[in-house]
């Protein structure tokens, strides 16, 4: 497959600021390399990624296969952990002498770091958490955050680039066209980069039980909870369902769970088959981790909570003394049917 045809483009590149794991290019970094795509199409210019890391021999494939025409690859044992004054330093370094007219960076820990930093020395905008990215009439991009009860959309019209931060599972999957290739302009890395933070190591925790992403079940819980004990009633529906456990921002703020369960617009963005929220309001910045949800159930004591309005099921009642009997009643049901299967099928020897 030829690379796409805008290459020789007047206006601006679209960029994203990839990243990779291990040797595999993130998937919400292929998400939006899918959805640049489709930026660079309709302003007529080329998408471009940047790429840093070490021994990425063998990594950068799915960039094209998703649609890049170039790759920027700064591929160097210095920069093999995300090091952010390096990191910086080489972005605003390629962006001063390319001046892309927008880049899209994932709103990972990474990229929750890099972009102000990036932003701040282009002295350009930057919109957090977007749920949405278009082109208006002009060219311009809207870059859509939830607000007001809505969704706004804010631009940067005077400066460049245009900058964004989106969450994994805003965009979809783009098909990949493995025959894609495309060109690959290697990186030095900056002799002289102060260093005043550096990455060491990085540890990795393993997360508790079933991961968000890939769940089918979620069980979300939210301030309702209380405190502790009522979110380890919350906790104890998510395990007896064998579902992922998500949170709301203020379940987080009060550590009751960590922030990589936050679902929503600066959080996670989840599609379950089946979504049960336990005490939560239904907060616009909550509920648009979950659109993708087939079936959502709300369990909150205020009859006239907005929840209400955005699920299939509800039920009115004090999560505190509800969930505990859901929970009893869910297990008595598991027991009777493993009983009535092992009768049926007889003894089972181990
Ligand atoms: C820029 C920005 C980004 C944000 N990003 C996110 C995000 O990504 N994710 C997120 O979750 N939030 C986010 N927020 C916060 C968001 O606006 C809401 O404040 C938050 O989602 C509300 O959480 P909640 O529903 O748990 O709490 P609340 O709104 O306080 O609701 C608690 C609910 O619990 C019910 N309740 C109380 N007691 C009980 C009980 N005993 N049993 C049953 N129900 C009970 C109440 O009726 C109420 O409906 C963001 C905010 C901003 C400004």
């Amino acid at each position: 497959m030829p690379m796409h045809d805008n290459m020789g483009a007047r206006c601006g590149a679209v960029w994203v600021i990839a990243e990779q794991t291990d040797g595999r290019i993130r998937t919400g970094s292929l998400q939006l390399v899918g959805h640049a795509r489709k930026l660079a199409n309709q302003l007529g210019t080329c998408l471009e990624v940047v790429l840093l890391g070490g021994n990425l021999v063998g990594v950068i494939q799915p960039l094209f296969a998703a649609g890049a025409d170039r790759v920027y690859l700064g591929n160097d044992p210095d920069l093999a952990l995300y090091q952010p004054e390096i990191y910086t330093e080489m972005v605003v370094k390629l962006a001063t002498e390319q001046e892309p007219e927008i880049m899209l960076v994932g709103s990972t820990s990474m990229g929750r770091e890099l972009a102000p930093l990036v932003a701040a020395r282009l002295q350009t905008g930057l919109t957090a958490h977007c749920i949405d990215l278009v082109l208006d009439e002009n060219g311009i991009l809207e870059q859509r955050v939830p607000a007001y009860g809505g969704l706004v959309s804010i631009t940067c019209p005077d400066r460049r680039p245009q900058m964004a931060t989106v969450a994994r599972g805003v965009f979809p999957m783009p098909q990949l066209d493995e025959d894609s290739t495309g060109e690959v302009v290697p990186l030095d890395v900056p002799d002289e980069v102060p260093g005043r933070v550096q990455t060491l190591e990085v540890i990795r925790e393993e997360p508790e039980g079933v991961p968000l992403e890939i769940a089918s079940v979620i069980v979300a819980g939210g301030a309702g909870a209380g405190d502790l004990d009522g979110w380890c009633k919350i906790a104890d529906l998510a395990k007896v369902l064998n579902a992922a456990l998500g949170s709301t921002r203020p379940a987080v703020d009060e550590g009751w769970i960590g922030l990589e369960t936050m679902i929503g617009q600066s959080g996670k963005v989840v599609s379950p088959e089946l979504y049960i929220g336990v005490g939560l309001s239904g907060e616009m910045q909550h509920m648009v981790g979950i659109t993708g949800a087939k079936v959502m159930v709300a369990i909150n004591s205020d009859a006239k909570s907005p929840v209400f309005e955005q699920v299939d099921y509800g039920v009115v009642d004090d999560c505190r003394k509800f969930v505990p009997v859901l929970v009893e009643k869910i297990k008595e049901h598991r027991e009777r049917a493993l009983s009535r299967s092992s009768r049926s099928h007889g003894p089972t020897s181990i």
